[in-house]
């Protein structure tokens, strides 16, 4: 049985650099935070925690302490609040998030209506959301879109979260351009996720199997599913070798593979391994 197993699978530019930040500043200075977990994977959390970074839900005092600022970014009221209340600031935001930021931030002082297209929770979102001096108005899919409201919208700007579906939001595109009569759009879907989308169009149609390998609560693995299963039939999200099933590959000769962008290479690995031994004849 043949393994294909995406180039883009596993960790972006962005979370590796994010970990490589945290791990060095961990060995680096001693007391470190972060808001939130670096991403949404329950062995790359471990691992960061091994390293001595502790994870808090809000700022207290920052006294002698270092925050790092994840690849998701972070709002301006929270980095105010950061160095107000003494943190050291050691930011690895994800420079094209910081892009997105940039824009959002120009596109507003323009007199645009910021419109966000993405998940109104996800920290991202709420990172760029929290660069303006205006409320944006967020779109998470085509069934929520506040028809009555984008009608008295003039001048807009669209931006898009970096992980999101390109398919799903050419679509909000569409039904935006129609109601507002200046719209600029942005498609600021990150390079990794494009390929990423590009390789899960493509892999489930020439496989009879798909697997995609992440943790249940991280969002892009989730889409990268999605996308998959609407293409084949066939398709499981698993988080480590544990959740296969032996009938899943009886009569299968091909086999595709992809991870979310903060599977670690070393979930990758071992669901490879225990595949080859279980189809080993
Ligand atoms: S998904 Fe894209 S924007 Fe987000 S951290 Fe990775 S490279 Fe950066």
């Amino acid at each position: 049985m043949k393994i294909n197993l995406a180039k883009s699978a596993g960790f972006c530019f962005g979370v590796k650099r994010a970990i490589d930040i945290a791990l060095k500043t961990a060995s680096d200075s001693g007391r470190v935070y972060m808001l939130g977990d670096i991403v949404h994977n329950e062995d790359v959390v471990k691992e960061i925690r091994k390293a001595g970074i502790k994870r808090i839900n809000r700022l207290g005092s920052g006294k002698n302490k270092v925050l790092l600022i994840r690849a998701h970014g972070i709002s301006q009221a929270n980095l105010k609040k950061a160095h107000k209340v003494g943190y050291k600031i050691i930011d690895a935001t994800c420079p094209m998030v910081r892009q997105i930021h940039r824009i959002a931030k120009k596109m507003e002082k323009k007199c645009r209506k910021i419109i966000v297209i993405g998940d109104k929770k996800h920290d991202e979102v709420l990172g760029i959301v929290g660069q303006l001096r205006e409320k944006a108005l967020i779109i998470e899919s085509l069934r929520c879109l506040p028809a009555g409201l984008i009608k008295k919208i003039k001048k807009a700007c669209v931006i898009v979260q970096s992980t999101q579906d390109i398919e799903k939001v050419l679509k909000i595109v569409a039904v935006l351009k129609k109601n507002i009569p200046d719209l600029q759009f942005f498609n600021t879907i990150c390079m990794p996720t494009r390929m990423k989308q590009e390789e899960i169009r493509r892999i489930p149609q020439v496989n009879d199997l798909m697997l995609i390998i992440g943790s249940k609560n991280s969002a892009n693995t989730k889409r990268l599913y999605q996308i998959s299963k609407r293409l084949n039939k066939r398709s499981y999200w698993i988080n480590s070798p544990e959740d296969l099933a032996r009938r899943w590959f009886k009569g299968i000769k091909s086999v595709g593979i992809t991870a979310g962008a903060s599977t670690p290479e070393s979930s990758i690995k071992k669901v490879i391994n225990y595949i080859k031994r279980i189809t080993k004849k």
